[in-house]
């Protein structure tokens, strides 16, 4: 198996491999962890590796080169239709998994963003999971085991993915991802994932801006708060990622502060700021009322 690209989580590169080669696999996986950490690369990977026929994802056999040109026929993957799996997904496969692999031994599925799966599809999995072709896989990918059905995860053989440690991550930034620097504010932001910090690289400006006007916060007058209202409304699809950013920042200050009250309903405004844009709140209003009464919150 080739993980050489996929970072951390050694024990688990192990322990597949230790799977693919003694023949052990079983019908259902759960890779579990908090996103961006790979999880979905390593079910691909893993996949490749039981299609093969030479068990290692040889990249020479019929169904390693299919499986790279996106082709294998045994092999699908399921993700969310408008945020969610639904039953009619999960039935389509259900007929489809009865019939026998065409290229290779086996037939894989990933359901990713398994966590999503409507009590329905859960349900309709259940019945493939509880008599599975001898041929069959199924990998579920998600964040939240809890969400699953105990009789779901009674069959499922369970595979825990752990985030990359901060000193490992800041240094595959700086080497490989050309980060310039990598403050400990912007690692709690990563937390953990590879795939937000890679995401954020060419945005560290906005959190170098988003840093300096929140760290000040306590010494400016509330125009001028105001005035740098544009550099969090402008970067609408980033907005997440900010507001939480900023409660990095909240939370770091926390530790110091002689205010701490106040940065404690300083986060939980920024935490309802969070709720309101889910919810399509006006962008430019909810953003004023956060400056406002963030600002009156710490200025008391
Ligand atoms: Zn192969």
């Amino acid at each position: 198996m080739n993980f050489e690209n996929i970072i951390g989580n050694d024990n688990n590169k192990n322990l597949l491999n230790e799977i693919v080669k003694s023949n052990s696999v079983s019908h259902g996986y759960m890779f579990l962890g908090i996103s961006g950490i790979g999880k979905f690369l390593f079910a691909k990977e893993f996949a490749k590796a039981i299609l093969c026929d030479e068990k290692t994802g040889c990249n020479k056999c019929k169904s390693c080169i299919e499986f790279d040109s996106l082709n294998n026929p045994d092999f699908t993957v399921i993700e969310p239709e408008e945020n969610s799996i639904k039953i009619e997904q999960i039935r389509k496969m259900n007929n489809k998994i009865y019939e026998k692999p065409i290229i290779s031994k086996r037939k894989v599925y990933i359901i990713n963003n398994a966590d999503s799966m409507t009590l329905d599809a859960q349900n309709c999995l259940l019945k493939t999971l509880e008599e599975p072709p001898e041929y069959a896989v199924i990998i579920l990918v998600g964040t939240n085991e809890n969400i699953f059905l105990n009789t779901i995860r009674s069959r499922c053989v369970k595979i825990n993915f752990n985030k990359i440690d901060d000193e490992e991550l800041k240094s595959i930034l700086i080497n490989k991802y050309d980060y310039s620097n990598v403050s400990e504010n912007m690692l709690k932001l990563f937390s953990g994932s590879l795939e937000k910090a890679i995401n954020l690289k060419d945005k560290e400006d906005i959190y170098t801006e988003i840093e300096k006007i929140f760290n000040n916060i306590e010494n400016v007058n509330i125009i001028d708060l105001l005035n740098n209202k544009e550099t969090i409304t402008k970067n609408k699809e980033e907005i997440m990622n900010i507001l939480e950013y900023i409660n990095v920042l909240f939370f770091d200050k926390l530790k110091q502060a002689n205010n701490k009250n106040g940065y404690i309903k300083a986060i939980k405004i920024v935490e309802d700021t969070k709720d309101r844009i889910k919810k399509n709140a006006n962008l430019d209003m909810t953003i004023d009322n956060l400056l406002m009464n963030v600002w009156e919150t710490l200025n008391q």
